[in-house]
């Protein structure tokens, strides 16, 4: 009887808490930062670039709904963009300078501080879901090439050719970069659009537990082998229940060096800052000082979102749970 009784008591104040938590579930995404310009854009491409983003945010934000952790969304999400060719991710990464396609994915779960990152993989179609088996399923936190390859077949997961991540597009602008590295009349032009484009999520789920995930072929013409800061945790991504989860896109080797998603969750950690004051301080101002390119985006525990950025651009989007819904690709 006694038992019952305190069971009854549990259900009784969790279903509240539970309610309270269903309410600040919220998701976040980004499609890369850079120079993107709207005189470089076509009406149709701006809107396939806002249809993918939505429909990316709307499969993570309803994993959320249905009582799924926040760590199967930005799973679900990532794949999603991944699966794209219009982000430099999966199926739409860049080139290295050996004209092979090298991907970087890394994930964080908030609540236990775990994590799992993969560096250089060639043929593992879902780059974020082996850094997820790595956190579950190794005593690792980051795999690189062959061991990363070996491992997830090993795990289950799809592999491809290494030319079903060749697209057109991408090897252009490899073509086209190398040729302005060549070109001593400086006549050719490469624009930073052509060197980001990293995907990434960030979730709180109704549990209180938060999650980022990020997922790149890192920067066009990058040296075979070169690894920037997605796989990182801390530089590129990181998630503390206590204070944010952050998932970065830009030029990596700042990233790194700046610590970005670390040096955000120590300023409210250790200063009390609000996510927006501590996600604007390190990309606005000590990013900006140290010369690096990009942006991230953040959720803390209360589901409130920031998505600073020092570029031209960046796609972005979010869902809250009251019923906020925004894509967007450019400066407000
Ligand atoms: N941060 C990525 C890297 O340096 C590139 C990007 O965000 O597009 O590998």
């Amino acid at each position: 009887m006694k038992k019952i009784t305190v069971l009854l008591l549990i259900c009784l104040f969790s279903v509240p808490v539970l309610f309270a938590q269903k309410n600040k579930i919220a998701i976040a995404i980004h499609g890369g930062a850079g120079t993107i310009k709207k005189e470089n854009m076509t009406p149709e491409l701006e809107k396939s670039y806002h249809e993918i983003l939505k429909l990316a945010l709307d499969s993570g934000y309803l994993v959320l709904e249905k009582g799924g952790t926040s760590l199967d969304a930005i799973e679900v999400t990532i794949k999603i963009l991944e699966n794209s060719p219009l982000f430099n991710a999966g199926k739409g990464a860049v080139f290295a300078n050996n004209g092979k396609n090298e991907l970087d994915a890394a994930i964080m779960d908030g609540k236990t501080l775990k994590a799992g990152a993969v560096a250089g993989l060639t043929t593992i179609k879902n780059p974020i879901m082996a850094a997820k088996e790595v956190m579950l399923n190794s005593k690792h936190v980051l795999l690189t090439g062959e061991g990363a390859e070996v491992f997830a077949k090993k795990q289950g997961l799809q592999s491809v050719d290494p030319n079903y991540f060749h697209t057109d597009k991408r090897f252009e602008q490899l073509q086209k970069t190398k040729a302005a590295e060549q070109d001593t009349t400086g006549s050719i032009k490469v624009e930073k659009t052509d060197k980001y484009g990293t995907v990434g999520a960030v979730a709180l789920d109704q549990y209180g537990n938060l999650a980022a995930g990020t997922s790149t072929g890192g920067m066009n013409n990058k040296k075979y082998g070169r690894v920037g800061d997605t796989p990182i945790i801390g530089a590129g991504t990181y998630a503390n229940n206590e204070t944010c989860a952050i998932s970065c896109t830009g030029h990596g080797e700042f990233f790194i060096r700046a610590v970005v998603a670390y040096d955000i969750s120590a300023l409210m950690e250790y200063k009390n800052l609000s996510l927006k004051k501590a996600s604007e301080k390190v990309v606005l101002e000590k990013l900006v000082k140290m010369g690096g390119e990009g942006g991230l985006i953040a959720i803390d525990k209360n589901g409130n979102v920031s998505l600073p950025f020092n570029s031209e651009g960046m796609y972005r989007g979010y869902k809250k749970a009251n019923g906020e819904l925004k894509t967007a690709i450019y400066k407000e």
